[in-house]
Order: C-alpha cells, then structure tokens, then sequence
C-alpha cells in the first residue's frame, strides 16, 4: 500500500522507519521529511495544515493510508478531510483533538468521567486569575489553554511567579492559546508517559516512557521539547497501569464517545505517579517526540498493522508482540537549544555509523546540501539503541553519539538516570 506520513520530526522519521520495515509498505511518502527521511521515504512540501491540499495529494498518488504525526494538523481538522474523502487515517478528529488542543476541555472531560487529576479553575480575565492565585498561595500551575509548543505551562514556585505568568498569558504572549487561562493545583511525584491505541471501542495500550524535559544534565536549566527519552519506565509498574487504564484512559474514551466525538488514534497520557498511584497531567493526542523513537525501536515493523488496526476499528483483532527489551534516545541539539542557536553547521561521521534494528541515529531537524548533512533546527539527531538492559541501550547509544563528529552540538550524558 502507498503510505503518507505527516511531518518532519524524529517522531516521524521513527515511524517511518518503522512503517517501511513492514512488507504491507510499497510507496512510502513523508511531508515534510528531513534529510535522514529522505534516505528511506520521498519526502514532499505539501502544506499538512491545509486538508483539503492533503487530500488532493492522496488522489494524485494513489495514497492508501494517512498517518498524523504532529497535533498542528490534527488540531487543524487534516484527520477529517482525509477520512471524508475515504482515505484510510491514523489520528484524531479536529473535535477528539480537544484533548490536547484545550487544556480547559481536557479537565471538563476528567470531571465528566472522575479521572483523577489536579484540581484546577479556568478564567477569561486576569484580575479573577490574579485573585485565586492570592487566595490559593503557592506552589501552583498556570497554564495557556491552547497549543503553545510546551511553552504555554509555568509551574510556579512562588505567587510572584504566578502572577507573572497571569500577566504574561493574559498580556498576549501565547497570543489565542492565552486568551483562556487554567491555573492547577501543583501536583508532586514522577512524571512517566503512557501510550495507547484505541480504534474508540477497544483500548490497546502500546508501552511506557520517560522523557528528560530539561536542558542539563541532573536536570538542570530550561525546558525544551523533550532531551531524550527511554522505555518502558520502570515507575509505571503493571498495576499503576492498570489503574490508569481503569480510572483514567477507559472513563476518558467512554466519555469521548458519549458526547458523539469518539477518540481514535493515539492516546498519550502524561501522568503523575505518587504512593502508587497515577492522576493525569495532560493528554496528547499523538506519540511523543523523542518517546516515540523509543517505541517504534521497540515495536519495530508491527507499528503499521497496529496503526491499520487502530485506523480500520480492527484493534480488538490484534496484539503488540512485545521483546522484553529496553530503548533510549539521546537528543543532540544545537548549543543554546531551547535559546537562540545557529542553522547550517555540518555534522560528520553520520554515513558511516551501523543502522540496525537496534541502534539508529533518527534525524529531527537536518537538512542535506550537495551530500553534506546539516543543522536545520533546535533538536537535530536523535541516537537511539536496544539493550537487554537500560544500561546496555544507554552505553550503546553513547557510544554512537561518542562517533558523532559535530562541535556545534551537544546532548545531556546522564539520559535514563532516574531508572538506572
Ligand atoms: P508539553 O508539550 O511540554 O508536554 P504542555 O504545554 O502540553 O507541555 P503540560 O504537560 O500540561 O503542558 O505541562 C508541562 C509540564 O509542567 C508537565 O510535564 C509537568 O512537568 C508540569 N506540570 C503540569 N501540570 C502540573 C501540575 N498540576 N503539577 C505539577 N507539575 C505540573
């Protein structure tokens, strides 16, 4: 089958690699792509917010099947278009998307089916923002309800900080996101991701992750996107998980098809796990970058009948056959990620690195000129490898970085610490 995939990322370029291992795979086309796409996928510019070019896109190619990377398109109602014109599609709809889309929605949802989470008050206007904050103190959450790349939550240590935060969401910063304002009760404990496909009746979760949001090692210094990531954690033990899935993801997917908008895709629950037990943090309504890399390390070639199960409302006829194994993924960004960064500098040593089904160097951000592969973003590589141990995928995907010959970059060393 011809396959599209949306995006450009390392999430994507995983799920590409992982899609194209399968034998159900003949054409597969990835928009935008990066360089390292671009050694197994053709890549496209096609605009993937636009619906109504994706799906003129699909019938020029013959595309048999759409899988959403990103939430922007999701988001942006792509999922949709793609399935009103009968193309087969892996990701939300524009309303399911609202779990991501609408942090205000999302804790609607959780008092609807009692999923447990911080407790929360929304409002439209600073001053009764500003008011609460006085009245509740601190430690306390304030997030922007919309989509802002991570950026739109400041977990507010002091209330001058919190207030601050009013302010700034309030005076624009986060522009539409902002105009809603959530502020949260602070919850304390380990943060872990959990995935699941659901086809909307059937709930199959797919693995476990833990991402290092911090720019430094012994997690230090500002939030990023996300500076690596290992699976499974160790934190979300079998019954944590099943207490999710019962209190959480099970009541949320319920709810979801009750009001008419039932959820397909993938589910990702940001939890909090603390004495044994998880509250949700958010939800995303796509894989995580860099979790995903670590998954689809893990899952290998079966991602694309998982994903055509989910799409086809097949999910109750399939399994994930899983290796006991473990993966992690170092992100090498370029110094002064999540700052200000220059675009353009060479990385060397890339070509000559073994790519295996158990360590690949998946691009994020790279861009290639006249057979040089360089720096085209923040996040640039993502090194990834398989061990029977942690600590064995962790000293594998050192040693690639350790191969890597790029001054201009630089990665944390102490990735999967928490579990090692
Ligand atoms: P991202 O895209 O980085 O996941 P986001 O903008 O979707 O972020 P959240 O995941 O809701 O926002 O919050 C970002 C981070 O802030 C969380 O990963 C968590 O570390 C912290 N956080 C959010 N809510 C709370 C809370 N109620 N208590 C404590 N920490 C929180």
């Amino acid at each position: 089958m011809n396959i599209l995939i949306l995006g450009g990322g390392g999430r994507e370029h995983a799920l590409a690699w992982a899609i194209k291992q399968n034998p159900k795979c003949d054409r597969l086309i990835v928009a935008p792509g990066n360089a390292g796409i671009a050694r197994l996928a053709e890549c496209s510019d096609l605009d993937i917010l636009d619906g109504a070019a994706v799906v003129a896109f699909c019938e020029a190619n013959s595309v048999d099947f759409v899988v959403v990377g990103p939430e922007a398109p999701l988001a942006a109602g792509v999922a949709d278009a793609t399935r009103a014109a009968g193309i087969l599609t892996f990701g939300p709809s524009q309303a399911a998307a609202r779990l991501e889309a609408s942090k205000g929605f999302t804790k609607e949802i959780c008092d609807a089916c009692k999923a447990p989470t911080a407790g929360y008050a929304r409002f439209t206007d600073a001053a009764a923002a500003r008011a609460h904050v006085q009245a509740t103190g601190a430690p306390i959450v304030v997030k922007a309800d919309g989509l802002a790349a991570g950026k739109g939550v400041v977990v507010a240590m002091t209330e001058a900080e919190a207030l601050a935060a009013i302010d700034d969401m309030f005076g624009g910063s986060f522009g539409e996101a902002g105009a809603e304002v959530v502020i949260e009760e602070f919850m304390s404990g380990e943060e872990a991701s959990f995935f699941i496909l659901t086809d909307g009746k059937t709930v199959l979760p797919i693995g476990t992750a833990q991402d290092h949001k911090r720019a430094f090692d012994g997690d230090e210094g500002p939030n990023t996107g996300g500076m690596g990531a290992y699976s499974p954690a160790p934190v979300l033990t079998a019954a944590i998980q099943r207490q999710a899935l019962d209190e959480i993801v099970k009541p949320t997917i319920a709810e979801m098809a009750r009001r008419g908008t039932p959820y397909t895709g993938v589910l990702y629950a940001g939890l909090m796990i603390d004495q044994g037990r998880a509250r949700l943090v958010e939800y995303n309504v796509r894989f995580g970058d860099p979790e995903c890399q670590v998954l689809m390390m893990r899952l290998g070639a079966q991602a694309l009948d998982l994903l055509l199960a989910c799409a086809d409302g097949r999910l109750d006829q399939v399994q994930v056959s899983w290796a006991e194994d473990h993966a992690l993924t170092v992100v090498m960004a370029a110094k002064g990620y999540p700052g200000s960064y220059a675009k353009g500098s060479e990385i060397r040593g890339l070509s000559v690195l073994p790519e295996t089904a158990g360590q690949m160097v998946f691009h994020a951000g790279t861009a290639e000129k006249d057979g040089r592969i360089l720096a085209a973003g923040g996040r640039v590589l993502n090194v990834t490898a398989r061990g029977e141990t942690l600590a064995e995928a962790q000293a594998r995907a050192y040693r690639l970085v350790d191969a890597i010959d790029w001054p201009e970059g630089f990665c944390r060393r102490d990735i999967g610490w928490r579990a090692l």
